[in-house]
């Protein structure tokens, strides 16, 4: 009650002081700017980034509009952008690069031979298990059956299923057995989409359109600790949803499910965990993170992108894991890739729900074109086929056992690993790797020299930052004779020669990764990032004259 009248005083207050002496034009026009400011303020407090890293972008870009600032950048800049260019260059040096049509097609064997000549650049022996993750089981038996499946398959478009009503029942079963693999109940569904970013990609548009229609929720915003794939990043950027990291424990690297909880707003769309994520490999608390979920009633995504294909069998290899698929209340979707772990050529992933009515909004209909009523399931709209058919050949053709005998080879060839690490003094292995990704730290010396001097020995590691890192995805390939043993040895070999001097600065290429992690701006870190892509399509100019 008196709280009341204080409001009537203060209104009446207001009123008084905004209107008094003046004229009506002055009223509306002052109304109108204060409205139109309020919904500036609010444009400007609710968007997808936080006011925070808004803030520092804002900053830091204006200190780029100081001339001296601005110069040192860019002549830095175009150095880099150099560089990279130089690289590739180099690269390729004595190949000439194709920058037009040739005159006349080629021939099968002139082609067939350009192939193998392409393919055989890069210096990494990847079939020798030198690199961490990229190619995941290699055998001539197994590209055979692609090949022929592919080829008989390669124009296949389930965007027509009419006319091709074969290659839509072997998506659906590649979606059902996956389905199954992660006890999704009768009502689970799913698609294939084109890999794990999309399938990624996929789940975060269902739920935003989902959490639009249902709770009205106009400024969605998605939980996720740090070690969560940038492919959530981009479904941000993409779909205008705003990405919240939370901190994941510095002793587990697990996320801090507290900090998740206090992240949570009504504008809470999904919640997302890994198993395992990729940097460090550790996964987390997939049943507190759903239990959170389910309390405040929002979905959550079980990214198993990257581990789905081996934690899905760890349990019948013989090993002990937490509850983390369908099985777990709460766990609304899970993302798996078959191209990872499922062995099949890359271009495949599958992503789940536990229920029809998320999949419903991952659909995208348009029913006003002129072309008829178009349906589409996933981003694409024509689709690979063929990509879908050699998926399914290579599901059927491991089946459960030949998944399970991998999956027990490849894991024994981590804890082999992880044993002989965590033996080791002046390194540590981050958390518990959970499947096949060991991360390792040095308090003793920084470790972009231990991945420098592998790399000279021919490894191909993944360097790791806040906190710095580098790791080993461990893949079929890891599990050849002598392959885990030959990389314990030249690590221990190289720690031998680093401990001599631990205080080292990093040299080499590493140098300059280990560099950027202390600019604070990271929009420079960004523009630098741009230019290695660019330097992905190098090639000498063209004539830019066409076929006349
Ligand atoms: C690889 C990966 C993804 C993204 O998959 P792409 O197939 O590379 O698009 C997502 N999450 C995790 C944990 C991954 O390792």
């Amino acid at each position: 009650m008196a709280l009341d009248l204080a409001k009537e005083n203060l209104k009446g207050l207001l009123g008084n002081w905004y209107l008094a002496g003046r004229e009506p034009w002055q009223v509306v026009s002052a109304t109108a700017t204060a409205v139109l400011g309020g919904v500036w303020l609010w444009g400007f407090l609710f968007q997808e980034e936080s006011l925070v890293s808004r803030g520092k972008r804002v900053a830091f870009r204006l200190a780029r509009h100081i001339p001296a600032v601005a110069r040192r950048i860019d002549s830095e800049l175009s150095k880099i952008n150099k560089d990279f260019q130089e690289e590739v260059i180099h690269r390729n040096e004595g190949n000439p690069y194709i920058v037009s049509l040739p005159e006349q097609g080629k021939t099968h064997r002139e082609i067939v031979d350009m192939v193998k000549l392409y393919l055989g650049f890069g210096d990494y022996r990847w079939q020798d298990g030198y690199v961490s993750g990229a190619v995941y089981y290699f055998d001539e038996g197994l590209i055979r059956l692609l090949t022929d499946v592919y080829g008989l398959a390669s124009y296949t478009n389930p965007l027509h299923p009419d006319i091709f009503p074969g290659v839509c029942k072997m998506e659906a079963e590649v979606v059902r057995m996956t389905a199954e693999l992660f006890h999704g109940g009768p009502a689970s569904c799913g698609t294939m989409t084109t890999g794990g970013t999309e399938s990624i990609l996929m789940a975060c548009k269902a739920y935003r359109d989902y959490a639009r229609e249902e709770w009205g929720i106009k400024h969605p915003e998605i939980v996720l600790p740090t070690t969560a794939h940038p492919a959530f990043d981009k479904a941000g950027l993409y779909l205008g949803i705003r990405i919240t990291h939370v901190p994941v424990d510095p002793e587990t690297y697990k996320v801090d499910v507290g900090a998740m909880r206090r992240a949570v707003s009504r504008n809470t769309i999904l919640l997302v965990g890994s198993t395992p994520n990729f940097p460090y490999g550790t996964m987390d608390d997939i049943e507190a993170v759903a239990a959170l979920g389910l309390r405040k009633r929002v979905p959550v995504h079980v990214d198993a992108c990257l581990g789905g294909f081996v934690i899905a069998f760890m349990r019948r290899a013989g090993y002990s894991v937490p509850p983390f698929d369908f099985a777990v209340p709460g766990v609304t979707s899970i993302s798996a890739d078959t191209h990872k772990y499922g062995f099949a050529p890359k271009g495949s992933s599958v992503i789940l729900y536990s229920e029809p009515k998320y999949r419903h909004h991952q659909f995208c209909v348009t029913t006003d074109w002129p072309g008829g009523v178009y349906g589409s399931p996933t981003v694409n709209g024509s689709r690979a086929g063929g990509i879908i058919a050699a998926c399914w050949a290579t599901m059927i053709s491991f089946g459960l056992e030949g998944y399970v005998d991998t999956t027990k080879k490849i894991v024994e060839t981590t804890r082999y690993i992880v044993k002989r690490l965590s033996e080791m003094d002046s390194l540590f292995v981050f958390g518990e790797p959970a499947t096949s990704v060991i991360a390792i730290g040095s308090r003793a010396f920084h470790i972009y020299r231990l991945s420098d001097a592998l790399g000279k020995r021919g490894w191909n590691l993944n360097p790791l930052q806040y906190p710095p890192g580098i790791h080993l995805c461990v893949t079929h390939m890891h599990t050849a004779p002598g392959v885990a043993e030959r990389f314990v040895a030249d690590v221990r070999a190289e720690l031998g020669t680093i401990m001599q001097d631990p205080g080292r600065q990093v040299d080499g290429k590493l140098a300059m990764y280990g560099m950027s992690q202390g600019i604070p701006d990271r929009s420079i870190v960004g523009d630098f990032t741009r230019f290695f892509l660019d330097s992905m399509y190098y090639t000498p100019a063209g004539r830019g004259d066409g076929p006349a």
